[in-house]
């Protein structure tokens, strides 16, 4: 039987239609409203699932069910979701199971974005072949998942925020408000921060230019590649120091989870995954606590589909 997917994020809805084996048979994509609340956020999604089903030749209440794979704080049992602080107007809870579940006639299942993301990869991606793994998220923020003996782990329900690591006491201010989190250095937001604030102090960089170039409001994974294809220095600079506190906050994890590989996703880790390996496996190797067998790395192998194809899978088929 047929099961949706949706994979909420900060820029873009990604909705996907999955078949039993967990290929992909219908894809749609809108963009995250920027304004209004949760309902437009919601409204969105929805049209999304529906334009999907049609790809698949399938409408919504055809589906043995849909997930979704939301930021935020999403809570598995009631299917609300609270503080999606990126997502316009969602400071307050908001029943996005129910919202959605009236608009597509279908059961919901509301799940953590960068959990099930971690979730497709270990069922059905690069981690396959291992029973204990973590998924690091290199985009806007960093994220984090986590499969200890074949199953996910969620803690309390927060596990994961490898993000969120101090990587240096005291060090730089992150999005989340604290210091010297991980995130600080390696999130796209705060890269992005940090080379307008020596843009603009005089430091000589494209990458501006690039963006406008592109018209992207913001310095996407594609335009730090191109920078870093003309020689950007500044962008360079800032992609090392992003490896360097990558390497130093998975070292940390792996000394106290142990766990038999690492699956690096995410819009910046898909994209650098490859090129930056060896850089980050060194600087990994540096915090290593037991460093004649670390971990495999892999970069993730169902790329930008794989937070809707891993939504899909909390729906039992
Ligand atoms: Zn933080």
């Amino acid at each position: 039987m047929l099961r949706g997917g949706i994979d909420l994020g900060g820029t873009k809805i990604q909705a996907a239609v999955v078949d039993a084996k967990g290929k992909v048979i219908g894809e749609a994509r809108h963009p995250t409203p920027t304004t209004g609340g949760p309902a437009d956020v919601a409204n969105a999604m929805a049209a999304a699932m529906h334009e999907a089903a049609e790809a698949a030749g399938a409408s919504p209440e055809d589906l043995a069910g849909v997930g979704v794979g939301s930021p935020g704080n999403a809570d598995e049992k009631t299917g609300a979701v609270s503080d999606a602080r990126n997502l316009p107007g969602w400071e307050g809870s908001f029943p996005l199971a129910e919202a959605l579940q009236g608009d597509l006639g279908t059961t919901v299942r509301i799940g953590n974005d960068v959990q099930v993301a971690t979730e497709a990869e270990f069922q059905l991606g690069a981690g396959r072949e291992f029973s204990t793994l973590l998924g690091v998220f290199w985009g806007t923020g960093v994220g984090g998942g986590l499969i200890i003996d074949g199953k996910p782990w969620l803690g309390r329900g927060a596990a994961g925020e490898i993000g969120h690591m101090v990587v240096k006491r005291g060090g730089a201010k992150c999005p989340c408000g604290r210091k010297g989190c991980m995130e600080a250095y390696a999130g796209r937001s705060a890269m992005e921060a940090e080379a307008r604030r020596q843009h603009e102090e005089g430091q000589k960089t494209d990458l501006f230019k690039l963006m406008h170039k592109h018209e992207k409001p913001r310095l996407t994974s594609g335009i730090w590649e191109r920078a870093l294809e003309h020689g950007d220095h500044l962008a360079e600079q800032l992609i090392d120091r992003a490896i360097e506190a990558l390497g130093t906050g998975i070292a940390s994890a792996v000394n106290l989870l142990d766990p038999e590989a690492v699956i690096i996703g995410g819009g910046l880790g898909v994209r650098f995954g490859d090129r930056y390996m060896d850089a980050l496996t060194k600087e990994m190797a540096k915090h290593l606590f037991v460093d004649e067998r670390p971990p495999a790395v892999r970069v993730a192998s169902l790329g930008d589909l794989g937070g809707a194809i891993g939504a899909s899978l909390l729906v039992s088929a």
